[in-house]
Parts: structure tokens; sequence; C-alpha cells
């Protein structure tokens, strides 16, 4: 698929829109366009922020109750009753100026009530938002690999880098990345690498790397972080298994449909080989 195609239906391909023939052709296009991937990050963050419920709220119940009064009392009213052609053409206008008369006289009526009212609203939205800001920008990013580890299956797309190597996968990285992610080997221990791949995850490039569990694939994702050290934390999402932890500025995400025992023991071979490596 053309690039300038892609960027047209990429929208489409956000909402689920699109029919699986297209979806795979922007998923093909997807894995080989680094401007089409930053396009889609930013738009499926933008979508799944304006689901958020905090932004949907009814209008009050009465509001439809006092338009249709405004409505009916203008009608009733003998100057827009007028026959002739002057004031016919003038109706519309007037009944308009009117209608706003009446809106305005509620308005002012009730300006002290729904003043106190959108306060109120605006600050526990805003404490809402503030409570759901920090959650679900994780949330976000948990989803964002899942996301990235079933796309990476699906095209069969998983390295572009094919070794096993750590002295072949770790020099690929090199001009592609602006850091140099750490690559051990983990065959010994049961969890062969693969080989590696660039991606783009939370809003810029990242290195992949592959492992293998017996027939399983091991993403694991590697990108530099301004933030402080942390331990292992684990969870499901969508039948497949997450961790993610940073260490040394560097932040590290796993997603793998292995047993969850396995993924641990992954993390925690892992982290031993980076440590004697650092
Ligand atoms: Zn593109």
């Amino acid at each position: 698929m053309e690039h300038q195609q892609a960027r047209e239906l990429l929208p489409a391909y956000v909402d689920q829109e699109l029919g699986l023939g297209e979806a795979i052709q922007i998923e093909r296009h997807l894995n080989d366009c680094a401007e089409c991937q930053q396009d889609y990050a930013q738009q499926s963050q933008l979508s799944s922020q304006l689901k958020n419920p905090a932004f949907y709220f009814e209008a009050p119940a009465d509001l439809a109750q006092r338009i249709n009064a405004a409505l009916l009392k203008e009608r009733a009213t003998p100057a827009s009753a007028s026959a002739s052609s002057t004031a016919a053409a003038a109706r519309p206008r007037r009944w308009y100026t009117n209608w706003q008369r009446n809106w305005q006289r509620n308005w002012q009526r009730n300006w002290l009530n729904v003043g106190a009212l959108l306060t109120t609203l605006l600050a526990v939205f805003w404490s809402v938002g503030m409570y759901l800001t920090l959650p679900t920008s994780q949330d976000q990013l948990a989803n964002e690999v899942v996301a990235s580890h079933v796309r990476s299956l699906q095209v069969d797309h998983l390295s572009d880098v094919v070794s096993s190597d750590h002295h072949t996968v770790k020099p690929w990285f090199n001009g592609k990345l602006n850091f140099s992610p750490p690559v051990v080997e983990l065959a010994t221990q049961g969890y062969p690498l693969i080989g590696g791949r660039l991606d783009y995850l939370d809003g810029q490039p990242v290195a992949a790397l592959i492992y293998h569990r017996q027939l399983h694939p091991i993403n694991l994702y590697i990108w530099p972080t301004s933030s402080g050290d942390t331990t292992p934390m684990t969870e499901s999402r969508r039948g497949y298994h997450l961790a993610h932890w940073t260490t040394g500025g560097m932040t590290y995400w796993v997603a793998s449909d292995v047993a969850a025992t396995e993924l641990a023991s992954f993390v925690t071979l892992l982290r031993a080989e980076l440590n004697q490596n650092e």
C-alpha cells in the first residue's frame, strides 16, 4: 500500500472500520513506515482518550423543556402572526431576537445556580481527571505493547535482523536508534535470542528483541528513560502476560503468551544477566 493511501485510511483503521483486506495492508505498511507508525500511535492515543467517560455529560433534564416552552410562547404571540410581507420577512429575525431575549431572561435568573453548578462540575472533572491521568498513560502503554506484540506475530514480521548472536543483533541497531540497547543471550537458560527489530512505542522508536521459549515468542522492548529504577511489575491483558521495569536509565517491557511463571523466570534471568554486563 502506498504511503499516501495508508495515511488516508489510518483514521478508519484506528476506529476499526476497515475490512480485513485493507487492515492487513495497513499493518504491512505500518511495519515499514516510521511516519505512519507515529501517526498511528498519536491517533490511537487520542481515540482512547476521547473514549474517557469523563468527557461525556448529559444536558440538564429541564433544558429541552425550557427551549420548548420558549418556542410555544413565541408561536402564541400576535406579533409573529402578522400577515404583511415585510413582517413575514422580518419574522425569522424577530423570532430569533425574542427567543434570545427569553433565553437571556431565563439565563440571568438562573445564572447564579448554573454558575455554581458549573464550578462544581469543573472541580469534580478536574480532580477526577488528575486522578485518572497517571494510571491511564501506563494503561495506554500496556495496550500499545500488547498491540505491538500481536502485530509482530500477525504479519509474520518478528525480526528485521535474524541472529542468535548478540554481537550481530546489538550493532544492527547502530544508526537506527539514538541509543544502544543492551542485548544479552539467554540460550543456555532456555530462552534463545532470535533477533531484533525496530518498533514504535510511547511516542518514540524503540528496540525490540525477540526471544523464544520453546515455540513461544517473547518480545522485549527497550528504550531510554529519565525515570529512576523500579522493580518488575507484571500483569495479564487479553491473554498475554506483560512485565515492565526500569533499570540503569532504560525502560523494559516484556510481552508473551508463555505461562506467567516462565515469563517471571525470563525476567529474573534477564535482569541478572543485565546486571553482570553493567
Ligand atoms: Zn506510511
